[in-house]
Order: structure tokens, then C-alpha cells, then sequence
């Protein structure tokens, strides 16, 4: 069925008020189908990083990761995969889950079922040349879905459209304090987006995330929650990204 000429007229309508469009296309809408946008548990987190890679930036993010041993989810631009090979192979062998954020960021909800496959397809093959296989889960830019994503991602192999429940606005210039602070609500089962990279460009500066991060991080580990990738989300609802020990039968 094509939803579009439906929701086509009444996002246009809704343009002006903007809340009704906010409302389809919006990280908790389902109206595109189903996606991942928390943990699933109180007792987890799932971070997940954006834009990158980014050299300015991922490989200190991927340092402060490891020594709060923590894994996350990064969603890479293929345009920056295949600028940065090396760098896609450090966050992968550092234990990290890679997801699929297009080829070169576009906004996925005017373009056509043709555009929006090429956008991802490109991305995969990216990822799959330098790692060996492709992500199994993608991010749509600025969280931007349209009718014809869904059809797209699993043509692909994608099992997972994933998004968030927590986003600060870590992409624009500001004091870290003002992140360390938005960052404040964070719960457990939460999934955080921040960003290592800045879609326009490689190298782009956010030193704020780190600063906040090295703020962060520690006290949710102190607080009892546990860090888990997309792979344990999308696996079955919460377990943690290393499973219990013991109480193993067979
Ligand atoms: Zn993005």
C-alpha cells in the first residue's frame, strides 16, 4: 500500500504547525514502522555516536570508552568510511557495534525509493569493504523517515531501523557544562545519540561531547547501569553486552 499520497497532503498542512509532521516522523512515531529506541531495561544504557568516523575526534571518544569499558553504537556516514578505512577498523576491533547512517547524509524524507536505496546501499558496501560485512542496522539523518525507508532498509539486509530517546543538541556550538547538564535526565534503558562527527565535514570539533562524556560516564557506572550495543537491543530486549557469568545449563 502507498501511504504516500495520505500523509503527503497532511504533512504539507502540518508544515506550518510543524507538531503534527514532528509527529509522523518523529524518533518515537511508528507510523514508518517499527524502530529501537530504548534499551528495554532500567538497568541499561545504549549510547550510539553519530557522523563519524572522525578523526578530529573518534579515536579519543574511542580511548575514554575503553577505560570505562564501555561499548557503543556508532552510525558512520560512507562517505567518511571511505576516507578514513583505518579508523573504521579501530572502532570495530575496539569492541564497537557499526550501523549504517548513509552515504552522504541527506534528509531520506522527500527523495525518491531509488535515491534513498543508492543513499544506503552505498554506505553498506562501504562498511562491507573495509570490515568484511555489512551493518545489520541503520539511523536515518536528523531521524528523518519516510514511507518508502522501511521497504528499502530490509531489501538491504538492515533488520534494524534504530533511533533514540534521549538527543541534547550536542552538534551545536556550546558550553560543555550546558551538555553536562542536558545530559542530567539520562535513565536507565535510555538510548543516547551524541555525535563524533559532523556530517558537513571530516574533522569536525566536539570536544564538548567528550568533555561531557568524561563527566558522565563515570557516574552512570557508579549509579549501576550497564552499557549495551544495538546487537543485544535488537537481539531480544535488555540483556547487557556481556552476559551474565554462571547459571549456564549445556
Ligand atoms: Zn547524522
Amino acid at each position: 500500500m502507498n501511504l504516500w499520497p495520505i500523509i503527503a497532503p497532511a504533512a504539507l498542512a502540518a508544515a506550518g504547525a510543524g507538531l503534527a509532521s514532528w509527529g509522523a516522523m518523529g524518533p518515537s512515531a511508528q507510523l514508518f514502522g517499527p524502530t529501537l529506541r530504548r534499551t528495554g531495561s532500567d538497568k541499561t544504557l545504549a549510547l550510539t555516536f553519530d557522523d563519524g568516523p572522525n578523526p578530529a575526534i573518534t579515536p579519543r571518544l574511542l580511548d575514554l570508552l575503553e577505560q570505562h569499558h564501555v561499548r557503543a553504537t556508532f552510525f558512520l556516514i560512507g562517505r567518511f568510511v571511505r576516507a578514513c578505512p583505518d579508523l573504521v577498523r579501530e572502532v570495530a576491533a575496539r569492541g564497537h557495534r557499526i550501523g549504517n547512517h548513509t552515504d552522504t547524509h541527506p534528509n531520506l524524507i522527500w527523495l525518491s525509493r531509488a535515491r534513498i536505496r543508492e543513499e544506503l546501499v552505498r554506505c553498506q558496501e562501504s562498511i562491507a569493504e573495509v570490515l568484511g560485512s555489512a551493518p545489520l542496522w541503520m539511523r536515518p539523518p536528523y531521524g528523518y523517515r519516510g514511507p518508502h525507508l522501511d521497504a528499502v532498509v530490509h531489501q538491504q539486509g538492515i533488520t534494524n531501523v534504530v533511533m533514540w530517546s534521549v538527543i541534547v543538541g550536542d552538534w551545536k556550538p556550546q558550553p560543555a557544562a550546558r551538555l553536562i547538564a542536558r545530559l542530567r535526565s539520562v535513565r536507565g534503558s535510555d538510548m543516547v545519540v551524541l555525535h563524533d562527527g559532523d556530517h558537513r565535514a571530516l574533522g569536525g570539533d566536539r570536544q564538548r561531547t567528550l568533555t561531557a562524556l568524561e563527566h558522565w560516564l563515570p557516574r552512570w557506572l557508579d549509579a549501576g547501569l550497564e552499557f549495551v550495543t544495538v546487537d543485544a537491543i535488537a537481539g531480544g530486549a535488555s540483556q547487557a553486552q556481556h552476559p551474565p557469568r554462571g547459571n549456564r545449563r549445556n
